[in-house]
């Protein structure tokens, strides 16, 4: 049985098995499923190929038998000379000492290690009486820890096979395995450690891909069913003529992709389940309209909504363009951290008894003292990381509202199945009409007067500009000091006529309030600014954007920024100031020069700096794989979900035999229950 403890395996048991928990490996199942990080692959080379300092193999046969001199405490060196191609070369083995009885006149022997071209010199890592066979050419290397070394795992793991491999039972359906024409579990398994030639193990890696998105991709549906399923009678019953009286009061007409996901959403709601809806779209492409919709329609159900931002900032903003929007149509209240006391008391005392219809705040605002009379939308902005416990936090209060997340971060496809696989996807991705490109150049340090300048010149043309600093996760000091000081430069730089501003997150939200106002009154006409009016922040008038030290961002982050330009019919600019040093830095710089579209620039992300760094370091939350990859292996991933979406949907997850393997698997998976609500 595959799950029994691996110190059931011959020969493993205390220190061993200590080790080996070391780096998770507690059954049978567990060890099988320990693979090899890397290969390597060790081919016969003609001497004269051999590059030095390189690990090479050779085949030779001894000259004479081997002399053994010890040093040190317990130190022994084994030398030999062989004959190869018609060379003598010198052999070196250290504390090996038992192989010199192993090793004899004439022996042929093959040999792996550190080449000295100089000295026609090999130092053995790796030996074998008898020629090299192909079957020895792929050697697994394993990632080690403690005392676990490559030559007892790879024992253990012989053993293992010797013994257990016939317990090895499918888990995917035959169908499936036919139809890509993927070898069985044990074979593969087999490949995975003892790979007989390349072909084999390419095989083998392809199914454990398949399999490893299979699994993940069945759990996330599954949840996805699940959660949905366990909210029924959540019907919204909003009024369509309302909401069209609504939507003709807007100053233009909304875009196709809007109307398509507004669709989307609105039969989300009016369905008895509960939604759980991811809404994408690029800065600028109207997500505040489709959300302001959404809100006005859980209203017209006679429910209240809640829409919550990750900044106070964003929260005013917000709180002002639905204001507008709304007119007399609805109630609404801000609710932020920074309002306390009387006043806080009062707006949640008139939310619990339904005088207000939508509430727009940060974070704390489903928090504590919050308590809505009738909450029928959450609407959550820019926050990735909301989720189950959020989730979890409005059910304990007794609500079991829609929630739709919104992000302006365009999350390339690969990425959106995987970290968002269990919500439903919306995506607009089009842009209202008339929008112009932004012109993005990229400039080094040395040319800033002239950077300084263009900026005058759009001030006196009326227009504002942002200048941006970089942000160091680590230490927010030292981003206010950049900021500062560069604040403090431009103050000297610019004559009267041109007002400079500060804008850094340990202001108070007072303070940045103020900022914020001036900025958009066009009192201040350039703002010097760290990350903090990255994500929302609206001040049409505002036409240039440079961003400082531009190669310490990511290519998202970069675009997010500059969203904060091209937001009026005029001509926006963006100036990179950067001189990165490597080739990806160079190449993100390159890629924002040369285009606008938010999609095509996460997918260019993707592939500079993988998904682990995607979301940044904080928001990863993406599943660990241990052979596939999400980036390269996209067609099998795509695959994957395709095939879990019908495995779910048909239920046959539960009713077909073919399917109980993978059915027992998802039934007692931790990763599944943590993330039911
Ligand atoms: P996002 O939230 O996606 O960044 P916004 O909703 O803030 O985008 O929209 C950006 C600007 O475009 C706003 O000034 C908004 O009034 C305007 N806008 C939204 N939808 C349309 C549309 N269909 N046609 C023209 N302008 C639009
Ligand atoms: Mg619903």
């Amino acid at each position: 049985m595959l799950n029994e403890p691996v110190t059931t395996v011959k020969g493993v048991g205390g220190k061993f098995a200590e080790a080996l928990a070391l780096v998770n490996i507690y059954t049978i199942e567990d060890l099988f499923y320990y693979f090899p990080y890397r290969y390597d692959v060790f081919e016969i080379k003609p001497l004269g190929e051999l590059i030095h300092e390189d690990k090479v193999t050779i085949e030779g046969r001894i000259i004479h038998d081997p002399s053994l001199s010890f040093f040190g405490k317990k130190k022994s060196r084994l030398t030999f000379m062989v004959e190869t191609e018609g060379v003598a070369v010198k052999v070196v083995m250290f504390n090996r000492a038992f192989a010199k009885k192993q090793l004899n006149q004439d022996d042929v022997v093959t040999l792996t290690g550190k080449w000295d071209a100089h000295r026609l010199q090999i130092t053995v890592s790796n030996y074998k009486v008898g020629h090299a066979e192909e079957q020895a050419t792929i050697q697994p290397m394993y990632s080690l820890k403690g005392d676990l070394t490559n030559i007892k795992l790879k024992k253990a793991m012989s053993t293992a096979v010797r013994d257990h491999i016939n317990d090895i039972e499918e888990i995917i359906p035959d169908t499936y395995l036919k139809a890509y024409k993927i070898p069985d579990r044990k074979h593969a398994i087999l490949a995975m450690h003892f790979p007989k030639d390349r072909q084999l193990l390419k095989h083998a890696r392809r199914r454990f891909t398949y399999e490893e998105f299979l699994i993940f991709q069945l759990k996330m549906q599954l949840i996805r069913k699940l959660n949905r399923e366990s909210t029924t009678g959540n019907t919204q019953h909003y009024n369509p003529s309302s909401l069209q009286e609504f939507i003709q009061s807007f100053p233009f007409e909304l875009t196709k992709a809007q109307t398509h996901t507004l669709n989307q959403i609105l039969a989300d709601m009016k369905s008895p389940y509960r939604m759980n809806r991811l809404l994408q779209g690029d800065v600028g492409s109207g997500k505040t309209a489709v959300a302001a919709i959404c809100l006005y329609a859980t209203i017209t159900a006679d429910r209240q909504g809640a829409l919550m931002v990750p900044t106070e900032i964003l929260a005013e903003q917000h709180y002002k363009s639905l204001s507008e929007m709304f007119g007399d149509r609805a109630s609404i209240v801000l609710l932020t951290g920074s309002v306390k006391g009387k006043k806080r008391r009062e707006i949640t005392e008139a939310i619990k008894s339904h005088q207000i219809d939508i509430v727009v705040g940060t974070h704390a605002l489903i928090q504590g003292d919050v308590i809505f009379a009738n909450l029928g939308l959450a609407i959550v902005d820019e926050q990735h990381r909301f989720g189950v416990e959020q989730r979890r936090v409005l059910r304990d209060k007794g609500l079991q509202p829609d929630v739709l997340f919104m992000t302006a971060t365009p999350i390339p496809r690969t990425l959106a199945i995987t970290a968002f696989g269990d919500m439903d996807v919306s995506v607009i991705d089009e842009m209202p009409l008339g929008r112009k490109e932004i012109d993005t150049y990229w400039t080094k340090e040395n040319t800033l007067d002239r950077v300084l300048n263009f900026i005058e010149k759009r001030v006196s043309a009326g227009e504002q500009a942002y200048v941006v600093c970089p942000l160091i996760e680590e230490s927010d000091k030292l981003d206010i000091q950049n900021a500062v000081d560069l604040y403090n430069q431009l103050q000297v730089f610019y004559p009267s006529t041109v007002q400079v501003g500060l804008m850094h997150g340990r202001l108070s939200s007072a303070e940045k309030e103020e900022v914020m106002n001036k900025f958009a009154a066009n009192e201040l006409q350039v703002l010097v600014s760290t990350t903090v009016v990255e994500v929302g922040v609206n001040v049409p008038n505002a036409t240039v954007m440079v961003i400082y030290d531009a190669e310490r961002f990511g290519l998202s982050q970069l675009h997010q920024l500059r969203g904060r330009v091209g937001r009026s019919d005029k001509q926006s600019y963006c100036i990179l100031i950067a001189d990165p040093k490597g080739e990806v830095g160079k190449e993100r710089m390159k890629i924002m020069t040369e285009t606008n579209n938010g999609f095509e620039l996460s997918e260019q992300d993707l592939k500079l700096r993988g998904p682990g760094d995607f979301f940044g370091k904080k928001q990863s939350g993406l599943p660990v794989f241990k052979v596939a990859d999400m980036v390269h292996d996209y067609k099998a991933l795509e695959t994957a979900r395709v095939d879990a979406q019908e495995i779910i949907e048909s239920n046959k997850l539960v009713e077909d035999q073919q399917y109980q393997e993978l059915y027992k698997l998802l039934e007692n998976d931790s990763y599944m229950k943590s993330k039911l609500d």
